[in-house]
């Protein structure tokens, strides 16, 4: 599908709770931009290889950016895109942040090269500091996962996964709920099919969908009933929620979060400095994040709580 077949946006209410930012823990990178090899029917930023809405970020400007980000106190990075490691100098940037602190790089584990997983074990190993790898999966098999992220997808992520384990990388496997099934059974599955590539302890974590992007094409829009009110937010903790401490870099300023990249009332400035600021949850996507938590962290999900209004 053609990106410009999705519906890019959702409800935008007004008279919203804000988040207020706490400190800034995280900083996230969208180094891919909206660029990837893939196009995933659930990708609630429509990337493909033909999307450059957002282009790579340069080694140059995410130089910049952690340098600010070590004078604010950021303890950790993770970088997205689209899909990291269709950019040429990813390597160079991950080796450069683990200078800054640890790093999550979220991918579709398809791109591999030999040179560059020998690369990534090797700064890895010389790093003070942890260097996480999350790579996406959909399914336990081809006939669950190829329908949502393309023919081949599933061969060519477990070979990237096996990869990452035989160099010594606990990758963590986030999987999109996109079943009907029990999630224990799935997940018990997911186990097996990891152990027998030789991945014996997996760390798993499941996503919900977020009704954005081409996913509204396969699951649709946000209704009305999708909105965080002042009453839902009483009995909250805001920390649970990634807005409250993280903030994303794009190549065209930083963003408020990494789900409301095709909003741009989402965009609070150029620097990580501008971006200190309370954010109003005004979008319908905030609602899937109070009900599971910290989605985009490498935390579990959480449990949705009473939907109180
Ligand atoms: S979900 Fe991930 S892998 Fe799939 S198109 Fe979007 S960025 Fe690429
Ligand atoms: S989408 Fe989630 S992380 Fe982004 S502003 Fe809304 S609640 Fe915060």
């Amino acid at each position: 599908m053609e990106s410009s077949q999705f519906v890019p946006l959702t409800t935008n209410h007004s008279d919203s709770p804000s988040v207020p930012m706490r400190e800034l823990d995280t900083v996230w990178f969208q180094v891919g931009g909206t660029i990837c090899n893939l196009r995933c029917h659930h990708c609630f930023i429509s990337c493909s290889p033909e999307n450059d809405k957002f282009r790579f970020l340069s080694f140059e400007k995410c130089a910049a950016y952690l340098e600010e980000s070590k004078n604010l106190g950021v303890k950790e990075y993770y970088f997205t895109g689209g899909e990291p490691f269709a950019h040429p100098r990813i390597c160079d940037i991950l080796e450069l942040t683990l200078r800054y602190g640890p790093a999550t790089v979220l991918t579709n584990a398809t791109l591999f090269r030999d040179a560059t997983l020998d690369r990534l074990q090797e700064i890895e190993r010389n790093s003070l500091y942890s260097l996480e790898i999350r790579v996406s999966l959909d399914g336990y098999s081809a006939g669950m996962n190829d329908p949502i992220r393309g023919e081949g997808t599933f061969d060519r992520a477990i070979a990237g996964t096996a990869r990452l384990v035989q160099r010594g990388f606990l990758p963590i496997l986030t999987i999109t709920r996109t079943w009907e099934q029990d999630d224990e059974e799935v997940l018990a599955k997911f186990r097996q099919l990891l152990k027998e590539i030789g991945y014996d302890r997996p760390r798993l974590k499941i996503l919900p969908t977020i009704q954005l992007g081409a996913q509204v094409q396969r699951g649709g829009a946000y209704g009305e009933e999708a909105r965080v009110t002042h009453t839902m937010m009483k009995n909250f903790d805001p920390m649970n929620l990634v807005c409250s401490s993280a903030r994303l870099v794009t190549d065209q300023g930083v963003w408020v979060c990494p789900i409301l990249l095709d909003s741009p009332e989402a965009r609070m400035g150029d620097t990580l400095m501008d971006a200190m600021r309370e954010y109003p949850l005004r979008h319908a996507a905030c609602y899937t994040c109070w009900r599971y938590g910290a989605i985009c962290s490498n935390q579990a999900t959480m449990t949705a709580p009473t939907d109180a209004r």
